[in-house]
């Protein structure tokens, strides 16, 4: 008899030490929490005008520039609100008149909705390919912005990040890096602006965006500024951008994400840094694909090697009408046993599992992860 998914029990030995695998919110290192706890009383709940909190900004802001080897004269700006919210800012404070972007899943589809959904910019181009898979990243004349995806969330496709050849002088290019920065490798000369937001690699909260910003970028900012554009002052870059180089954001932020991002930064340089960080989800990658590549009821969703995410695995069942089992049934069961969020991206329709492989969570635990899934669908099938 098949068992009910949420009656399964999964033996302890097979476990993982820790059972969150979502794509965020995502596993917060408990190390991170106990630090922030040894400061409830002298750090929380205090000014952020005040040192403590500046110099905390002021750690992540160095922080980042040392994981991702910044040159000279790029500047790490952030404010409230997480990568959705800096969408709208970007069609505020960086687009001139027209951007061009390359839509691969609903992350990419979105900021495409926000610049074409704003009334003083021209018509965006998009550029789309069937999911599972990403478009060529090509230049098109008459085009000021150019917008990319390291790594689209919903459905675990990487991209090799690369300036579009024969692009418009002065053009920029904006990376939309919320999953994969601090997780995949990447090259300062091929961005202008790298975004993301704490809850995925960085194992902090989400509701901060965070933007690292080359010279051609900030140039950028001061010249919209400059243009007299209505900018909504909590909106704006150039407001941002003048409080981030104080050490501070224009309005109050969440001093507890602030103080878990800083401790994750810091255990990123003190590991060895962004190619420490890179090759660890790396290792985990391999282990999810190499497992589902083994069995013959289990598939990367992407086919081609080259584009399979190391830090959002996705993988497809084989459907119970097939033969094979339910996804659904698979994550209810696994979260019934403490190992959470394995679920696969709800629009993207699927029979499918999706893990987070983000560098808080150790390969170790992607390897004891597979032992359960086989676990579970051959309880569910005997
Ligand atoms: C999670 C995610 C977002 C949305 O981030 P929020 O902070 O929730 O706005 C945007 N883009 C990508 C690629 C993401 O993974």
């Amino acid at each position: 008899m098949a068992k009910i998914p949420h009656e399964i029990v999964i033996p302890s030995e097979l476990r993982p030490a820790d059972g969150r695998f979502g794509c965020g919110p995502s596993r917060v290192r408990k190390s991170a929490v106990d630090a922030l706890a040894s400061v409830a009383t002298t750090w929380l709940g205090t000014s952020h005008r005040q040192a403590p909190v500046k110099k905390v900004v002021g750690s992540v802001r160095a922080g980042l520039s040392e994981l991702f080897g910044l040159p000279d004269g790029w500047e790490i700006v952030l404010g409230n609100g997480g990568s959705t919210v800096f969408w709208d800012i970007a069609t505020f404070g960086l687009i001139d008149e027209r951007s061009a972007h390359f839509v691969f899943g609903e992350f990419s589809s979105k900021f495409a909705e926000a610049s074409a959904a704003a009334p003083h910019l021209g018509a965006p181009l998009v550029v789309e390919s069937p999911t599972g898979s990403h478009p060529d990243i090509t230049a098109t004349a008459g085009y000021d912005t150019y917008a990319l995806t390291h790594n689209e969330t919903s459905t675990g496709v990487a991209m090799q990040l690369r300036r579009p050849a024969g692009a418009d002088a002065g053009s920029i290019v904006l990376v939309d890096a919320t999953s994969a920065a601090g997780g995949l490798a990447w090259s300062p000369s091929e961005a202008d602006v790298y975004y993301f937001a704490p809850q995925k690699c960085f194992a902090s909260d989400g509701g901060l965006w965070i933007a690292a910003c080359s010279p051609a970028a900030v140039e950028r900012i001061e010249g919209v500024h400059a243009s007299k554009r209505w900018i909504p002052a909590s909106m704006s870059l150039k407001i941002a951008l003048d409080n981030s180089r104080l050490d501070q954001t224009y309005n109050t932020p969440a001093l507890a994400t602030l103080f878990l991002l800083d401790q994750q930064i810091q255990w990123m340089n003190a590991q060895g840094g962004l190619a420490w960080c890179a090759s660890r989800c790396a290792a985990s990658a391999s282990v999810l694909y190499g497992w589902a590549e083994a069995r013959d009821w289990a598939t990367p969703f992407v086919s081609d090697p080259a584009k399979r995410s190391d830090v959002v695995g996705t993988i497809d069942l084989v459907s119970a009408e097939d033969g094979g089992v339910s996804a659904n049934d698979v994550s209810a069961a696994l979260r019934a046993n403490g190992i959470v969020d394995t679920d696969s991206y709800r629009k993207l329709g699927r029979n499918q599992l999706r893990v987070g492989m983000f560098p808080a969570v150790p390969p170790s635990d992607v390897e004891a992860l597979t032992a359960c899934i086989d676990f579970v669908v051959n309880q569910l099938r005997n």
